[in-house]
């Protein structure tokens, strides 16, 4: 049997429903946020992305530029399967099977990725098989003015150079007045 709780609407009076109340809260936060950073600039840093890059919070690190693994004899993990060029929503991974001396195993003779179509959804690490593809280099790719200009030196371009040499964090210094700052805004500090 399902029991059925009725919940009454809370009934404004006249000052809610004209509003001016809640415009007026509403400015007292901004403005508390606007003389604080004010007074306090270090309390927000600016950050001067794309060219100074920051560790990113929380889950974020999970949803940064891809990598290919490697074996330990230095091949890439993928086997060219295309799953994950398959199921990309944004049709921006460009894959040509290669064969290798194994018979049964195929190598990534191309492996491309236009992040300037990617929407960083995570579909392609979560569909590969192989665990081969990732995206924990804790790297966002930069932004351009026209995607299409240019784009494969833009850094709206992986190739398969740097998706295979790329490692975790290459491009994050650690040290920083700036980079501390900013990091301890994103931590919420
Ligand atoms: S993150 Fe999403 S959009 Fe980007 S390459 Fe992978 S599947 Fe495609
Ligand atoms: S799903 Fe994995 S193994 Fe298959 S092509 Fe993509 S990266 Fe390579």
């Amino acid at each position: 049997m399902i029991s059925v709780k009725k919940i009454e609407a809370k009934k404004l009076n006249f000052l809610e429903r004209i509003y001016i109340t809640e415009i007026i809260k509403g400015l007292i936060i901004t403005s508390k946020h606007l003389f604080s950073n004010l007074i306090r600039p270090s309390s927000m840093p600016t950050i001067s992305y794309p060219e100074q890059k920051v560790l990113l919070p929380g889950n974020a690190k999970e949803r940064s530029r891809h990598r290919i693994k490697l074996r330990k004899d230095g091949s890439p993990k993928c086997v060219a399967c295309m799953l994950c060029s398959t199921i990309c929503p944004a049709y921006c991974i460009k894959i040509e099977a290669g064969e290798t001396e194994n018979s049964v195993e195929k190598y990534p003779k191309l492996f491309d990725i236009d992040l300037s179509r990617c929407i960083m959804c995570g579909l392609c690490v979560e569909a590969c098989p192989e665990d081969a593809i990732v995206m924990d280099t804790e790297e966002i790719p930069g932004g351009a003015y026209d995607r299409y200009a240019n784009y494969r030196k833009n850094g709206l371009y992986a190739s398969k150079k740097e998706l295979f040499e790329n490692p975790p964090h290459k491009h994050i210094s650690k040290s920083g007045a700036a980079n501390r700052l900013a990091n301890e805004y994103l931590e919420g500090k």
